[in-house]
């Protein structure tokens, strides 16, 4: 029919704002949110609390479908790197780099190339 979506808010039809409200006279209804673009939860809900209202609902039923974390998850020195500059950074000599890689837990640093910290595959994290 068309290409909007629905909010997927199990409630959203009884939050009644204006724009809900459609029909005509004599036979009008307050109705779930019809949008082209939705805003919330990857473009499923119209407002946060529609997002939270399917949480509340489904929200366990989810996670234990998918799988519930049952030990805590680790982040190790070997994948702790991540890549950082500075915003203000300014090198009339040309003698240093800008852009580095940072372990979260070491704190050490080393330099990497625009190149290297532009590329999306490039990390020194183990895969
Ligand atoms: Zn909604």
């Amino acid at each position: 029919m068309s290409n909007l979506k629905l909010c997927q808010g199990p409630s959203c039809h009884q939050y009644c704002t204006q724009d809900r409200l459609k029909g005509t006279k004599g036979s009008k209804t307050f109705q779930t949110r019809r949008r082209s673009n939705l805003n919330y939860g990857n473009g499923n809900f119209c407002s946060l609390n529609c997002q939270n209202d399917w949480f509340n609902d489904f929200g366990n039923k989810a996670i234990n479908h998918f799988g519930r974390l049952e030990e805590p998850k680790h982040l190790t020195e070997t994948n702790a790197w991540y890549k950082d500059y500075d915003y203000n950074w300014r090198d009339e000599n040309n003698q240093q780099s800008n852009w580095r890689a940072v372990n979260k837990i070491t704190k050490e640093r080393r330099p990497l190339t625009e190149e290297q910290y532009n590329d999306n595959n490039y990390t020194l994290n183990e895969r």
